[in-house]
């Protein structure tokens, strides 16, 4: 493309282009970013050619990668930014707004650790991305679910027994009523969640871990109920729906309905894995988050109840989530941050890498795969031109040690929107 009136440019120098699309890395790569689009992207000599030759102004800065290696902004596909750690009786107390001056901090840290984008999974409003996209506040790129519908004692249900409740999403205005029950009530369920500003509509289709009164393998929702939410929200401009799926019948009730992403998938059996290849379903491991829920239970923090079914789940997961990509289902970088501090989201990739990914397939499913589970892929998750320039320079070849990108530390710069928002 031709520019008649040239913007001034920044080019990024002196690193090893991994550009997410999961070929072999180029050594003394240039990116060339033009406001905050990406221009060009290659090795030095071309790009240096290519402003030579005037189809780009000459940069107005340039950013020495010193060696580093040049990736796209990471992407978590399921996070709970306004959660962090449950502890029952810390939370029942916390006066209401304290969560979102919390959140600010969770945020940066999200950014430091190179997340530019995140999907969130339930709890945060549209004013928290509102205050992200006015430049009040530093965080990631925002896709939001608002809150996880549940059916009445569902996962996303805080009854107990004792009578009291411990509503992890309880309404306030901003945040709908999650627990829906019946064909009409997932209905008008969808459509408060659409209103408060969903962008993807988020469902428990199966019981838990965290949930008092249920069990992962629980079916939740109807096939009736499933159907209207998927055509509910494919109704408004085509949004998708994403589905806590542990169990395998409920897997498959949410793989036929039509759900676009299987999150954690816990049990998964052959025809599981079929289906999920059939549809199209993209599947978030969150291999991190039962791990994260044993150590914090280890350490005291946790409901004897979460650690049981955390144990009961481990070597399930890794085996169901080792098969889907052994037989080619789209595996997209998930979390569940929130569940584990936030910033130590990249522990994941090392975890993928454990159940039999490469570390470059870990990486795709962080960037190119993670982008298109958003719906996003068009604008971000490769470095390539027209897209946002949203790039990380990591210290280390993740290639040779993927964990080492489990170090914020290890992550010298994060640009989003062709911005630099955080250098170390
Ligand atoms: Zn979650």
């Amino acid at each position: 493309m031709v520019h008649n009136i040239h913007m001034a440019t920044i080019l990024v120098t002196n690193g090893t282009l991994i550009d997410g699309n999961g070929g072999v890395p180029v050594s003394n790569a240039n990116v060339l970013i033009e406001g905050n689009r990406i221009l060009f992207v290659g090795a030095a000599d071309t790009v240096v050619q290519r402003i030579a030759r005037g189809e780009a102004a000459p940069p107005a800065r340039t950013i020495d990668a010193h060696g580093g290696w040049i990736l796209p902004g990471l992407i978590d596909t399921h996070v709970h930014l306004m959660i962090e750690g449950v502890n029952i009786a810390r939370d029942m107390q916390a006066p209401f707004s304290l969560r979102f001056f919390e959140a600010v901090h969770r945020m940066r840290r999200t950014i430091e650790a190179g997340i530019t984008t995140v999907r969130d999974a339930g709890g945060t409003d549209a004013g928290v991305k509102a205050a992200v996209e006015n430049g009040l506040t530093v965080g990631p790129r925002m896709q939001l679910s608002i809150t996880a519908l549940s059916i009445t004692g569902g996962h996303g249900d805080g009854w107990m027994r004792s009578g009291r409740e411990f509503q992890l999403l309880a309404p306030y205005p901003g945040m709908p009523n999650n627990i829906a029950d019946g064909v009409e009530g997932a209905r008008k369920a969808v459509r408060e969640v659409l209103r408060a500003g969903a962008e993807v509509v988020k469902i428990c289709s199966t019981g838990g871990v965290l949930s008092p009164t249920d069990h992962p393998d629980f079916i939740q929702f109807s096939p009736e109920e499933l159907d209207v939410i998927v055509r509910e929200a494919h109704y408004r401009g085509g949004i998708k729906v994403m589905a806590h799926a542990q169990g395998c019948e409920g897997i498959k009730a949410s793989v036929r309905a039509g759900i676009h992403s299987i999150e954690h998938g816990i049990h998964l059996d052959d025809e599981a894995i079929d289906l999920m290849l059939a549809h199209g379903t993209f599947l978030v491991p969150t291999l991190l988050a039962p791990l994260s829920v044993i150590e914090q239970g280890e350490a005291g923090g946790m409901p004897d109840y979460a650690i049981r079914k955390a144990r009961e789940t481990m070597e399930a997961h890794s085996e169901s989530i080792a098969r889907a990509h052994a037989a080619g289902v789209k595996v997209a970088m998930g979390t569940d941050a929130g569940v584990m501090p936030h910033g130590t989201n990249l522990r994941e990739l090392g975890l993928m890498v454990s159940i039999g990914m490469t570390p470059m397939e870990a990486i795709v499913a962080t960037t190119k795969t993670a982008a298109a589970c958003l719906g996003w892929q068009n604008r971000i998750g490769t470095l390539e031109p027209g897209k946002l320039a949203d790039l990380i320079i990591a210290k280390n070849d993740p290639i040779k040690n993927i964990r080492s990108l489990e170090l914020s530390s290890n992550i010298a710069l994060v640009m989003k929107d062709g911005v630099i928002i955080h250098q170390s």
